[in-house]
């Protein structure tokens, strides 16, 4: 639809002009910093920061009922800066010209309900909102759009030029920023470092396929990205970690999305999701938060993080049920078929701290919860899942485990609704699945293959007829003889009886 046949008075609100303020708040001093520098840390104290809105208030004081009718209708405008997650503009970078928008697909992606096979086996009706379908298959395309749009932003006001974008990834996290840079040719150049053999090789050749300088170095993703700090505090380059807090904007998405899908009443809601580097739930509780705030939410969901047991300092830290003794001590890790979430110290934790206390303080009553699941409830959940019509990554497998172990502890009843985040594509870990089937994960994953689970292509080799060969297709008897046989081959594979003859 053109703006002028939408309703008059929404007309001017539809296409959103620059505005607002945004700053950087340290998470340790409190001291705020402008944005039109890129900082990822506190130059006093070098703790992390988030980026606040100090005019906020001006977004409360648009009802609640006029929010929603702006992001439904623009649903229906042909504006590219505003088909991805600038359809929340106001809530994720207000200041920023629709000119400076990079919209390459990401963003509202499908909710697939579950079977009602699926539904039984978690006790609960659920979603898996698939975030393999962004354009790089992972929600990290969500914040390389605000990064990059940030980015692109101080290019075209003359504040940056000839950028090196730098990240530390588990594969997902490279694979976006190799993809955002290389459409910023030649203004930002492009490189990322990858621990040798820990990312898929679908993951590696994304950011080769996109043409970014790619490093693999020994070592886990923790070692990375103190490898890229070391870089981002010594050298001129501009760190595109969830550390850099204009990731995190862009991931509030997720849980924008979420809210307009259910129309705005999540008060029977669990939203779960895998908990990593950690900056995916700080971002949506961060949005959740947002919307509450602004009057567009009356009720805050439950948030379920969820961590493998070879990668759970997050989970361990929530196991103090006294908050004044709580403490947090990053844990090495052990190898996880939830590769992008194999993090033993999570960058953002001093986020998920405050946010959490101000989530469960914001509802009146705990709302977040963290679950621990084993290796092998991933796998399992990830296989059962696809076999029930999903594309769910391994971490989506997680997500549903942690769905599944929450409803047994009673944190989701049986009359709430679940969205689980699949946080990639299948295919990008497929070597996962390979090596179920073939029972070849190495023992360190402590997963052991269901016989039920496994599949395998069948390779039919008949005797007794021509075969076809390189060059030389069959024809007349010889192909009949061949279709003959190898259908009757497979049918009597597949146990068919032949139909009646007409
Ligand atoms: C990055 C990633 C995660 C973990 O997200 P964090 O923000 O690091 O907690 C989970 N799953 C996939 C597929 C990822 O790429
Ligand atoms: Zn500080």
């Amino acid at each position: 639809m053109k703006l002028a046949d939408f309703p008059e008075a929404l007309q001017p609100h539809l296409i959103p002009a620059p505005g607002g303020e945004m700053i950087y708040r340290c998470l340790g001093c409190q001291k705020t910093f402008p944005v039109q520098k890129l900082l990822y840390t506190c130059p006093d104290c070098r703790q992390v920061l988030m980026i606040e809105d100090p005019d906020f208030d001006r977004l409360k004081k648009v009802p609640a009922a006029l929010w929603k009718k702006i992001f439904d209708f623009r649903k229906a405008l042909k504006i590219p800066a505003l088909s991805g997650i600038y359809r929340f503009h106001e809530f994720i970078g207000p200041i920023l010209p629709l000119e400076a928008v990079v919209y390459l697909g990401e963003g509202h992606t499908p909710m697939i309900a579950a079977n009602s096979i699926l539904q039984k086996r978690a006790g609960v009706p659920f979603y898996f909102k698939n975030e393999g379908q962004n354009p790089s298959a992972s929600f990290k395309d969500r914040g390389m759009a605000s990064a990059l749009s940030y980015i692109n932003y101080l290019v075209q006001q003359g504040h940056a030029q000839n950028i090196l974008a730098v990240c530390a990834s588990t594969g997902d996290t490279s694979a976006a920023a190799a993809l955002y840079a290389a459409y910023l040719r030649p203004h930002v150049r492009c490189a990322v470092i990858l621990p040798h053999q820990k990312v898929t090789p679908q993951q590696l050749s994304q950011p080769l396929g996109s043409g970014a300088a790619v490093f693999e170095i020994p070592g886990v993703f923790d070692d990375c990205m103190k490898i890229v700090e070391h870089l981002s505090e010594r050298y001129p380059v501009a760190l595109l970690n969830s550390k850099n807090a204009w990731r995190i904007l862009g991931q509030e998405s997720y849980a924008y999305e979420i809210a307009q899908a259910f129309d705005y009443d999540l008060s029977r809601l669990a939203v779960a999701l895998p908990v990593g580097n950690a900056g995916n739930i700080t971002a949506v509780l961060s949005g959740f938060l947002k919307f509450y705030d602004a009057g567009i939410l009356r009720a805050l969901p439950k948030v379920i993080g969820v961590q493998s047991e070879h990668a759970d300092p997050v989970y361990r830290y929530y196991q103090e049920p006294d908050p004044k003794k709580r403490r947090f001590v990053p844990v090495g890790v052990r190898p996880s078929v939830a590769q992008a979430a194999m993090i033993g110290n999570p960058v953002s934790m001093p986020r998920v701290i405050r946010l959490v206390d101000r989530f469960n303080e914001t509802a009146g009553r705990q709302r977040v919860f963290f679950v621990e699941v084993t290796e092998q409830e991933i796998m399992d959940c990830q296989l059962l899942a696809n076999r029930n019509g999903h594309i769910a990554c391994t971490h989506g497998g997680e997500s549903l485990a942690g769905l599944i172990r929450a409803v047994e502890a009673g944190q989701v009843e049986k009359d709430e609704t679940a969205v689980l985040d699949a946080t990639a594509h299948a295919i990008k870990f497929s070597g996962f699945q390979e090596r179920y089937f073939s029972r070849t994960l190495a023992q360190e994953f402590n997963v052991y293959t269901r016989p039920e689970l496994v599949n395998a292509p069948v390779l039919m080799q008949p005797g007794g007829c021509a075969l076809p060969e390189p060059g030389r297709p069959l024809t007349g008897a010889d192909l009949d003889g061949f279709v003959k046989t190898l259908s009757d081959a497979i049918a009597k594979a597949l146990n068919l009886k032949k139909s009646p003859e007409q």
